[in-house]
C-alpha cells in the first residue's frame, strides 16, 4: 500500500469565519439519482403539498435507499440540472412555502435505541456516506462490529466542512460515536485526525475527556489519508482485503457521523448538510449549510456573488471531483465541496516517459497507465480504483490517467 503523497497548496480553505446557513432556497431540486443509482421510482406527482421529511422517491435497486423532500411546499414539475459527476440529471422541482412543515416531531433518547433499532432508523432516514462516497450508512453497520473510527482527517484538498461541523458541533458528535461504542459493546472508538492539526486536536481534547472509551489518533499527513483501508491499516494494523466491515472494523466520517446524530435523537432525514464553498474566483468562500436540492448558483449569490474572469466549476475537490459546465449544479447528500477556480487553458497530455509513478503511488495497486493505453483492459481491474486522483497528479506527461480508469470501470458497471 502506498504510504501516500504530500499534496502542494491548491486553494485556501474557508476554515476561518462563521458557518454561514443558506435554508431558506424559493425552490429545491432533488436529484433523482443516488451517487451512481438512477434507477428511482417517484413517489409524488405534480401539484402535490409534500411536508419537509416526506420521501419523494426511492431508489429502485439492491439498498431502495428513499429519498425526502428538504423543504415543505408544492411540487411543480421536473427540471434537469448539473448533478456532482457533471452530467445533467432529473431533478423534482419543489416550490417552498417557507414554512417547514414536519408531519411529527420526535426526540429520541439515543441510549435507549437497540442495533436493530438504530440500524433501521438510519435506513429510513436514508443516510449514505457523506464523503462523497455515497454508500448507504446501514450496511455499514448491520454487522458484527468491534471498533469504530471516525475520520476527522478531511483528506480533500480545499474543504473543511467537517472541521466546521466539528467546531459547532463537537458534543454531538462524541456522544453519537459513544452511542455506537455501547450499543454494539464495542472496546473503544477511535477518532482520526491528520498529524499538525492542532486546532482540531484542541477542540476533541476539551470534551474527549468524559468518554472514557473514545480516543484521539493521529495519522500521517498524507493523501490520501481518509481512505478506509489507509485508516485501518495505520491505527489496528490490519490490511483489509475487502470492506473494513468484514474484520468487524467500522469507518465512518464527522459529516455522516453527524447526520446519523439527528436521524437518531430527531428522526430528521438526510436533507441538509454542510459543504465548502472556495477557490480564488469567489468573493466570499464559506463553509455553509445548505439543503439538499438547492442550486449552487443561489448559494454563491448569497455569499456575494463571483470575481471577474472565465471559471470552472469543480464538485467534491481538486483530486477526486469533476469539472461542471455551470453553477447550475444542484447540491446532493454526497456533495461535498464546490471550487471556483480560475478557467484555464486545457492541459495538454504529451507522451509517457515510463516513469512508473502512477503505479507507484496508486492505493489500489492497480496500473493506470496499462489501463490507458489499453483498449482491452478488464484484466487491469480498474474496478478497483478508488478514484483518488492520485496517478494523474503525480504524472509528468500531464495525462489524465484517472478519467481513462474512471471510464474503464463504468465500462464494467
Ligand atoms: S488508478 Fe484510481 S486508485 Fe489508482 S491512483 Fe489513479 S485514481 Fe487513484
Ligand atoms: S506517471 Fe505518467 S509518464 Fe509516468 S508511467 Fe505513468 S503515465 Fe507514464
Amino acid at each position: 500500500m502506498t504510504k501516500g503523497v504530500k499534496i502542494s497548496k491548491i486553494c485556501e480553505k474557508p476554515a476561518k469565519g462563521e458557518l454561514k446557513k443558506y435554508l431558506e432556497p424559493k425552490k429545491i431540486y432533488i436529484p433523482l439519482i443516488i451517487h451512481w443509482d438512477d434507477n428511482i421510482t417517484v413517489l409524488v406527482k405534480k401539484g402535490d403539498y409534500v411536508f419537509k421529511g416526506d420521501m419523494v422517491a426511492k431508489s429502485r435497486g439492491d439498498f431502495r435507499t428513499p429519498i425526502h423532500a428538504s423543504v415543505s411546499g408544492t411540487v411543480l414539475d421536473y427540471e434537469e440540472k448539473y448533478y456532482l459527476c457533471g452530467k445533467k440529471v432529473k431533478c423534482i422541482v419543489i416550490e417552498n412555502d417557507f414554512k417547514e412543515k414536519v408531519r411529527e416531531e420526535k426526540i429520541s433518547k439515543i441510549s435507549d435505541f437497540t442495533k436493530e433499532e438504530f440500524i433501521n432508523r438510519i435506513k429510513e432516514n436514508g443516510l449514505i456516506g457523506l464523503s462523497g462516497s455515497g454508500f448507504p450508512t446501514y450496511i455499514k453497520y448491520d454487522n458484527d462490529l468491534k471498533k469504530i473510527i471516525v475520520d476527522a482527517t478531511e483528506s480533500n484538498p480545499c474543504t473543511s466542512a467537517d472541521f466546521k461541523l466539528m467546531e459547532t458541533h463537537i458534543e454531538e458528535i462524541l456522544e453519537i460515536i459513544d452511542a455506537v461504542v455501547d450499543i454494539w459493546n464495542m472496546k473503544e472508538g477511535i477518532i482520526a485526525i491528520k498529524k499538525g492539526n492542532n486546532e482540531l486536536k484542541t477542540i476533541i481534547n476539551s470534551y474527549i475527556g468524559t468518554y472514557v472509551k473514545l480516543r484521539l489518533v493521529e495519522v500521517p499527513n498524507y493523501y490520501i489519508s481518509g481512505w478506509e483501508k489507509y485508516l485501518v491499516k495505520k491505527i489496528c494494523k490490519v490490511n483489509c482485503k475487502t470492506f473494513p466491515t468484514a474484520n468487524g472494523i467500522v469507518v465512518s466520517n464527522i459529516a455522516t457521523m453527524f447526520a446519523i446524530y439527528e436521524a437518531i435523537k430527531f428522526n430528521k432525514p438526510l436533507i441538509e448538510r454542510v459543504v465548502t464553498f472556495a477557490g480564488p474566483m469567489l468573493n466570499n468562500p464559506a463553509n455553509v449549510l445548505v439543503k439538499v436540492g438547492t442550486s449552487t448558483s443561489d448559494i454563491i449569490e448569497f455569499l456575494g456573488g463571483y470575481k471577474e474572469g472565465e471559471k470552472l466549476f469543480v464538485s467534491n475537490g481538486p483530486m477526486m471531483g469533476h469539472s461542471i459546465e455551470s453553477d447550475e449544479l444542484v447540491i446532493s447528500s454526497d456533495l461535498t465541496s464546490v471550487l471556483v477556480m480560475q478557467s484555464q487553458e486545457k492541459r495538454i497530455s504529451k507522451t509517457c516517459v515510463r516513469c512508473g509513478e502512477c503505479i507507484l503511488v496508486c492505493p489500489a495497486n492497480i496500473s493506470p497507465v496499462l489501463i490507458h493505453e489499453t483498449k482491452d483492459n478488464k484484466d487491469y481491474h480498474p474496478e478497483k480504483c478508488i478514484d483518488c486522483g492520485l496517478c494523474s497528479y503525480v504524472c509528468p506527461a500531464s495525462i489524465n490517467l484517472r478519467s481513462s480508469v474512471r471510464k474503464a470501470k463504468e465500462a464494467i458497471r
